[in-house]
């Protein structure tokens, strides 16, 4: 926890240095849900784990994360996530087994173009109205980021036909379980009013250990607690690597002084006690996986964007639930 508060005090500290469209999210009040077609402020591939996405922010249509089969975490279905979420998938799809839990997954990527198709089926299925909370306009969903997915039992209904999923040995464990292995419920129960969707105790999202912990024990749902905290993770860390140590002091000013004082004098060294010797001064380099994005699959054609025009209808269906 110490250690979790150390990075991120660097990480603000790093962040904060770069003046950027998002900063004020964790100073300004959570925006009240509305629908809108606005772009996420911290919508980078790089910037996957604090991404908020809701009825107003969306990712832009070309957005494609690395991806990788959920087959390496050792589920049969044939879904893929993005690539960073396979270990921690992988843990937890073993440990929630060892607890009786059998997990499958219903659904995980979907590029633009399929979130196009599952919305508008969606507001033939359930009408506009109460497609809006149940489901996200293209751009607007999790599933686009490649970390998000939906969990079923194998073998049994789809989760949505459930009174109540999380009350499912897998949903229940799930619940308890999934931030230990940096996935948490994006969209959990009577929280409509901050979260701006209906309550999906399938539907979690990877954002890695560290975020997950943090979100658990403040209670907090993921959107209002990325809005106040997102910042802290929005900007990797400005390589340190490159620092091109100003050794010889090739000034040309005529010092006289400071003739190359020969340093570290390579005395025969004293030897101190044997045991602090070995240490190799573990480099302090934090450093947030700096994954060059490779955007796979270059096929996922640009869609000719706002072509769904009925496109849900302005406010009055934001119907709070109970
Ligand atoms: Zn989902």
């Amino acid at each position: 926890m110490l250690l979790a508060a150390v990075f991120s005090a660097a990480v603000l500290a790093a962040g904060a240095a770069t003046s950027s469209p998002g900063a004020e999210a964790s100073t300004a009040p959570l925006p009240a849900c509305r629908t809108g077609d606005v772009l996420s402020p911290w919508r980078s591939l790089a910037q996957y784990r604090v991404t908020i996405l809701d009825r107003w922010y969306r990712l832009p249509s070309t957005y494609v994360p690395p991806l990788r089969s959920v087959s390496a975490a050792g589920f049969s279905s044939g879904y893929a996530v993005r690539r960073e979420v396979i270990t921690d998938l992988a843990a937890m799809r073993a440990a929630a087994a060892r607890a009786g839990a059998r997990l499958g997954i219903i659904s995980a990527y979907r590029s633009y173009l399929t979130q196009r198709w599952t919305y508008a089926k969606w507001v033939r299925v359930l009408g506009a109205s109460r497609a809006a909370i149940s489901s996200a306009r293209a751009g607007h969903s999790e599933h686009q980021l490649g970390t998000a997915i939906d969990f079923t039992i194998p073998g049994a209904s789809a989760p949505w036909g459930y009174s109540d999923w999380a009350r499912t040995r897998a949903g229940a464990w799930l619940k308890a379980n999934a931030w230990r292995y940096g996935f948490v419920m994006s969209y959990p129960a009577n929280r409509l009013s901050v979260t701006c969707y209906g309550y999906e105790p399938w539907h979690y999202r990877w954002v890695g250990r560290e975020i997950a912990a943090r979100m658990h024990g403040s209670g907090l749902a993921p959107r209002p607690w990325l809005w106040r905290h997102g910042a802290e993770y929005a900007w990797p860390a400005p390589t340190p690597a490159p620092t091109p140590i100003p050794e010889a002091t090739p000034t040309p000013a005529p010092t006289p002084e400071a003739a190359a004082t020969p340093e570290a004098t390579p005395t025969p060294e004293a030897v101190g006690p044997p045991d602090a010797t070995s240490s190799p001064a573990t480099s302090p380099d934090p450093e947030p996986t700096t994954t060059p994005a490779t955007t796979s699959d270059p096929g996922a054609t640009t869609p000719p964007e706002a072509t769904t025009a009925p496109d849900a209808t302005p406010a009055p269906d934001v119907t709070p639930t109970p």
